[in-house]
């Protein structure tokens, strides 16, 4: 329990009712103040400093909880909790979260005042945040599920599209939305939600339809006994039939957004269901600005073309619309390529994009892929007299280079 005192104290706290449990905050704090157990997420109030260096990377802003307290609640406590208690001040206490609107200023204000939080594009629309949660979800009804892996390959990956019906439920492409899976956990409580990044564009998987669509791949992961345990959601999801209902949260994300304007090349980089967030920006572009003068450049990573979400879709699209590069893993009698492999073979044109201000870059997917990705665009830089480190820390403070791994 933390010490006792009369005066009012700023404790940071972790918001159970909307923490996705991605765990990206206990890895972000450099201070290992942060701790949790197979439910919640909470913050040692003895050694947080309150620095906010976990709070850029939440994907829900259930970690931009601080409230007045005369006593800050201890560990034990928050463990118990579906909800933040009050705030002994009346008022919650305020952390700063600067929305500024004005393009010349967007950049500079946002880094200023988030400290290396890495803002959104400049030209990005404004999203919606946290308008439904784990009390007050929206009910969405399957409108669309089916495979878009090879069914003879293991990757057992759906396309699912969630119709909102008259609930109004605004996405910007690059967001995520949050499953509520029904039922409980061993210990009888509720399950905690999953966080999806949406795979349409704002406009709908069907334009001017309030849907969306979500790319899951069926999880199953073996126990220490070699038992097969299911995971939760994408079960759930993939299971789901048509009219079926399922609970959602958010919508969640205000950093890792489309640029607007029709002059941003975009270079997206992805593996697997990573794939989603571009499959977004993608048909955007496609539907609102096939001519823009900005490129699309993907490079997507899969084990072989029957296990690469939208293999069809994608092959179909026209060059001058987006330049597609595919890196298979695991293709008999083929040498294993990663996406890192293809960024170099592409160096001329990655070095070329690189050098514009216009360019913004996107890591979505295995954790694993992020450290791959940039050791490959500092070798491009090197080939273009660039220095990568430089170039990355004004990409991010422009909003320019954005990555999301798990
Ligand atoms: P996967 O099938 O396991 O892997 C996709 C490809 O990435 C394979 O070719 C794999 O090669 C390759 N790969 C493995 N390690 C790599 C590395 N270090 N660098 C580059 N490539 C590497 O992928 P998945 O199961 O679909 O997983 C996708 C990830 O995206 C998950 O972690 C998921 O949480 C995340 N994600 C999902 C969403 C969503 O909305 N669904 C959104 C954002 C992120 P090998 O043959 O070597 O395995």
């Amino acid at each position: 329990m933390g010490s006792p005192s009369m005066e009012l104290r700023r404790q940071h706290l972790i918001d159970p009712a909307i923490c996705i449990r991605c765990n990206t905050c206990e890895e972000t704090c450099p201070r290992d103040a942060i701790t949790h157990d197979d439910r919640n997420y909470v913050v040692r109030f003895d050694v947080c400093n309150g620095c906010g260096n976990c709070v850029p990377p939440c994907p829900t802003g259930a970690i931009d909880s601080w409230i007045l307290v005369k006593r800050p609640w201890s560990v034990e406590e928050q463990l118990t909790w579906d909800d933040l208690p009050p705030s002994e001040a009346g008022e919650p206490a305020p952390a700063e979260q600067p929305q500024p609107d004005e393009v010349a200023a967007i950049i500079e204000t946002a880094t200023a005042a988030t400290g290396g939080r890495v803002p959104p594009p400049f030209s990005a629309a404004h999203p919606y945040l946290n308008i439904y949660t784990r009390e007050r979800p929206a009910v969405a009804r399957v409108a669309g599920n089916h495979r878009i892996t090879d069914p003879e390959t293991e990757s057992d990956i759906h396309h699912i599209v969630l119709d909102f019906g008259q609930q109004a439920f605004p996405v910007l492409e690059g967001q995520s939305i949050g499953v509520i899976p029904p039922g409980t956990d061993a210990k009888g409580r509720p399950h905690t939600i999953r966080l999806y990044s949406v795979a349409s564009p704002r406009d709908g998987e069907r334009p001017n339809h309030n849907n969306v669509s979500l790319t899951i791949k069926r999880v199953v992961t073996r126990d220490a006994d070699g038992s097969l345990r299911p995971g939760v959601a994408s079960n759930h999801l993939c299971d789901a039939r048509k009219g079926d209902e399922v609970l959602v949260t958010g919508p969640f994300g205000d950093s890792f957004l489309m640029p607007n304007h029709p002059d941003a090349n975009i270079i997206m980089i992805c593996t697997g269901t990573g794939s989603a967030p571009f499959r977004a920006f993608t048909e955007r572009r496609r539907r609102r600005a096939p001519d823009a003068p900005g490129k699309l450049l993907l490079f997507f990573g899969a084990r072989s073309p029957g296990e690469l979400p939208y293999f069809g879709p994608l092959m179909k699209l026209p060059p001058s619309l987006i330049d597609v590069n595919f890196a298979f893993s695991r293709v008999a009698g083929q040498p294993k390529t990663y996406v890192q492999d293809k960024i170099r073979e592409r160096a001329a044109d990655v070095g070329a994009l690189l050098q514009s201000r216009d360019t913004f870059v996107y890591i979505c997917g295995l954790k694993g892929m992020e450290q791959g990705c940039e050791e490959a665009l500092a070798d491009v830089c090197r080939q273009h007299g660039l220095n990568w480190s430089d170039l990355r820390s004004g990409m991010r403070r422009e909003g320019r280079y954005h990555v999301e791994t798990y």
